[in-house]
């Protein structure tokens, strides 16, 4: 997955109370493992798309593989970002061996910056570009002097982690370069788990996606268990070659009148790559625009993933030095992101380019869910200043890095595994993969759907799901903060996004309990004050008498209770009139 989202639509729905009741949790229940038993619990990843997290323990090693972060849901309003909810490793931070990251997406590695701190920095094994993209997010939150890491050169490396646990690597086809999938050996069994995943039989590297080397870590004494990414498993047929790609977004920039703008994932270095070549064979200038886009380029050149020719590219500041026909600008917020550039060149924001109606803007991407209505706004807006606009509906200029029905039926006929474990996506889709599965004859006994916080137990009696659970809690990232957002702050925000916010003042004079000037009254986001002057007077009214009624005995004046009194029959009044529930806030003021 390409995990990138712009601002979140909030929508009328407040948090399920089952998730409520799952997740605030009261002193963690520590489980302890039994000897001689591979232990595989997921912390994420088994009912979201993203922060994709696994441990996986035997006697006292563990192994684990990604850490990744989670963009949030629609309700839940100012959070940046969640990270699994690692307690289950807290005590355990000197049996973890190793942490192996199977490719560069945020929702793989994002999560590391916080987690790895709390674990006392166990080494982390990935390769090349990973790595790079990894300590590049370190150096940001100024952590990467501290980063233990092993790099993977070749997918035929192998090495030992613990007294249990043996890796070997096998190179992956996905939407970012330098994808591995892991084969974790242990004595009870062989783990197989190819992180994100894709077919290509027409590769532009030449290398056709072939996982039928991986049916011999089957065997009678050790059985496999395949964790496969089951993201695709609704959608039928298999991907689309990148060749195709290619081939589709060449022929669009050959007959291009004039400029030409292609909005991509930054991180598909592999297609910027192909695009420059293109550009550079048809003697066109290639601009690159975009933080991310330029950064990663930079990484990827540096690493010499990405070789062009200099001459090729030039300065975004540079193209008015050039015809049009001669320019082709990669750029990035094909998700309609709010500050890419994408955006403001649509908007007229953007220093270099306003578009012209002989521009021709190609998306070449997919819609990440929870984008549309934001990329359907982008193209509106594109298309109503007369560009030629192209994207996937009218052509295939993008091919995602996922598998499809067909490219699962395909994986578990080559890999052969005796068990599977679909991951990486929400419930109803590993639910969907598991059917895939079994409509092409595997037994339905051996397919296992694991939540998180779930343990799936391999020992010499086979593999079966726990009845224990260890617990698992939405971790947000809030800024600068981490895990210090409760619900309570969150259920805040709900209110407020929702409803508004009501304030009420009133003052009290203190030796004779009166309210001394009418209740003064704020709202926000509520209900538009003048036009309902009438719902206001009765609300004065209203905190009048239940204040002049608490303090009318003069006794002391229990504050507290008094605005408590205030929130919920004020509270209850508002919703009565307007069915809505602003956050209610009394102010008393005593003089
Ligand atoms: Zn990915």
């Amino acid at each position: 997955m390409v995990p990138t989202r712009t601002h979140r639509t909030i929508r009328k729905r407040s948090l399920k109370p089952e998730r409520e009741k799952g997740r605030i949790s009261v002193g963690f229940k520590k489980i302890e493992p039994k000897n001689d038993e591979l232990r595989i619990i997921p912390l994420g990843g088994q009912e979201e798309v993203g922060r994709n997290m696994t441990i996986f323990e035997y006697n006292d090693d563990i192994v684990i593989l990604d850490m990744g972060l989670q963009f949030p849901e629609e309700d839940m309003p100012g959070i940046d970002y969640i990270i699994p909810d690692v307690r289950y490793l807290e005590g355990k931070e000197k049996n973890i061996r190793g942490v192996i990251l199977s490719h560069g997406h945020l929702d793989h590695i994002g999560a590391v910056p916080h987690i790895l701190p709390k674990l006392g920095w166990p080494p982390v094994y990935a390769s090349r570009l990973t790595l790079f993209l990894l300590r590049r997010r370190l150096e940001e939150s100024n952590l990467a002097q501290y980063l233990v890491s092993h790099e993977i050169n070749s997918a035929d490396e192998e090495f030992t982690l613990g007294d249990y646990f043996k890796v070997a690597l096998f190179e992956v086809t996905h939407s970012i370069m330098d994808a591995l999938g892991i084969i974790l050996q242990t004595p009870q069994g062989n783990i197989i788990h190819p992180g994100d995943w894709r077919y290509d039989t027409t590769p532009v590297n030449g290398k056709p996606t072939d996982f039928s080397h991986l049916a011999r870590w089957n065997t009678q004494e050790k059985p496999s268990i395949l964790m496969m990414e089951s993201l695709g498993s609704t959608k039928e047929g298999s991907q689309l070659s990148e060749s195709e790609v290619y081939k589709n977004i060449k022929k669009i920039i050959e007959a291009a009148p004039a400029r030409i703008i292609i909005a991509t994932f930054s991180s598909m270095v592999e297609r910027v790559s192909q695009i420059i070549s293109i550009a550079e064979g048809l003697g066109k200038k290639v601009a690159l625009d975009g933080y991310s886009m330029k950064m990663n380029i930079e990484i990827a050149k540096k690493i010499g993933y990405l070789k062009f020719n200099p001459n090729v590219m030039i300065d975004i500041k540079n193209i008015h030095d050039y015809p049009p026909n001669k320019i082709v600008a990669v750029v990035t917020g094909a998700q309609g992101e709010d500050r890419a550039v994408l955006m403001r060149i649509a908007n007229g924001d953007h220093r270099q380019i306003r578009v012209e109606k002989s521009d021709t803007i190609i998306f070449s991407s997919s819609v990440i869910p929870g984008n549309e209505r934001t990329i359907q706004r982008l193209k509106d807006n594109l298309y109503r200043q007369g560009a030629n606009v192209i994207h996937k509906e009218i052509m295939d200029v993008h091919s995602g890095g996922h598998a499809l029905i067909e490219d699962i039926k395909l994986l578990i006929r080559q890999v052969k595994p005796k068990y599977l474990l679909p991951v990486y996506a929400n419930h109803y889709l590993l639910c969907e993969g598991s059917k895939v599965a079994e409509s092409d004859g595997f037994p339905k006994e051996n397919i296992f759907i694991l939540d998180n916080g779930s343990i799936g137990i391999l020992n010499q009696n086979g593999f079966h799901i726990s009845q224990e659970k260890t617990q698992i809690q939405y971790v947000f990232v809030d800024g600068l903060g981490i895990g210090d957002i409760g619900n309570v702050v969150l259920r805040d925000r709900q209110v407020l996004a929702q409803d508004g916010m009501f304030v009420i003042v009133t003052t009290v004079d203190s030796r004779t309990g009166r309210v001394r000037t009418s209740p003064d009254i704020i709202s926000r986001g509520f209900v538009y004050l003048r036009e309902n002057t009438e719902l206001l007077g009765e609300v004065r009214k209203r905190v009048r008498a239940i204040v002049e009624r608490k303090t009318a005995n003069r006794g002391p004046i229990n504050w507290i209770y008094l605005k408590d009194e205030i929130k919920e029959k004020i509270g209850s009044f508002l919703f009565q009139k307007t069915e809505r529930r602003p956050m209610i806030l009394p102010v008393v003021i005593e003089v």
